[in-house]
């Protein structure tokens, strides 16, 4: 199994950390020529959305990440990642996949002083959610599966092939949501 990390911009070296943990071949994603490569699995980290957006059209790896997504790729999406794949924006015209029927609020904690951690109790075990800047999903399509949703609205979502979060687990010690993404590729 090989999975690819889109590491243009943010916190990219998280992700591949905790996927070696998992004993997963792990690539980097940076030029279109990466994806030439087989790949099992796409993991969109948490950083700049607006930034990462940038980038990605201006390597011309937009186009071919969205069809693959389209295509069925699984990914796991994390915070700015989550941003990338939401249908809408609210107020936001960053350009984004819009595979995932969700609409997002960017930084809806704040800019700067909207960094927190969480404890909660999800499917029998605690878990610590760690949001940095982070989106809040407002809206979801009646298909999305919410995994996890606190007072404000939605946090975590799956949709198909697709796991998106707003909180980072790749900061915290629990490799939860990694292993879960491994079983989507696993099914396929
Ligand atoms: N605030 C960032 C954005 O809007 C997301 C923050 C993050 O990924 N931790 O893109």
């Amino acid at each position: 199994m090989r999975v690819g990390v889109l590491a243009v911009q943010g916190a990219f070296i998280e992700h591949i950390r905790v996927l070696k943990r998992l004993g997963v071949d792990v690539f980097e994603i940076r030029q279109l020529k990466d994806l030439d490569q087989g790949i099992d699995g796409l993991v969109l980290p948490g950083g700049e959305s607006t930034t990462q957006s940038r980038l990605l059209l201006d390597l011309g790896l937009f186009l071919p990440l969205k069809k693959r997504i389209q295509d069925g790729l699984p990914v796991l999406a994390t915070c700015a990642g989550t941003i990338l794949l939401s249908e809408k924006i609210d107020d936001d015209p960053t350009r984004h996949f819009q595979t995932l029927p969700v609409t997002v609020k960017r930084n809806y904690y704040g800019r700067q002083t909207g960094s927190f951690k969480k404890k909660i109790s999800f499917e029998n075990q605690t878990l610590d959610l760690i949001f940095i800047r982070a989106p809040l999903i407002t809206a979801t399509h009646p298909e999305v599966k919410v995994l996890i949703r606190l007072n404000e609205g939605v946090v975590a979502v799956e949709y198909h092939h697709q796991i998106a979060l707003n909180f980072h687990p790749e900061l915290s010690h629990q490799t939860y949501f990694h292993e879960r993404f491994l079983k989507l590729i696993q099914a396929r």
